[in-house]
C-alpha cells in the first residue's frame, strides 16, 4: 500500500486552502464579503474559538513581541 504524497492538513488549514481556491487570492480571502459563509471565521487558517489555547510556541512569540 502506498502512502499519500501530500502532508496531512489540519481542518483549519484545509479550509484556508479551500478559501484561497474559492476567492482566487489570499488578499481576496482576507477581504471576503460573504460573512454568512460557514467557513468565514476559519478563512485565515485559524480557529478564533481556540485563541489562547494550546500552541505554546505562538504564545511565547506573543510574549516576546509585547516585552
Ligand atoms: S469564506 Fe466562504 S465565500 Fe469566503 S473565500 Fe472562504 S469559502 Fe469562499
Amino acid at each position: 500500500m502506498t502512502q499519500p504524497s501530500h502532508k496531512p492538513l489540519t481542518p483549519v488549514k484545509a479550509i484556508r486552502l479551500k478559501c484561497i481556491e474559492c476567492a482566487r487570492s489570499k488578499k481576496n480571502v482576507r477581504e471576503c464579503p460573504l460573512t454568512d459563509c460557514p467557513l468565514y471565521i476559519y478563512r485565515m487558517g485559524t480557529n478564533p474559538n481556540r485563541k489562547g489555547i494550546g500552541n505554546h510556541k505562538s504564545r511565547r512569540r506573543e510574549e516576546v513581541v509585547t516585552q
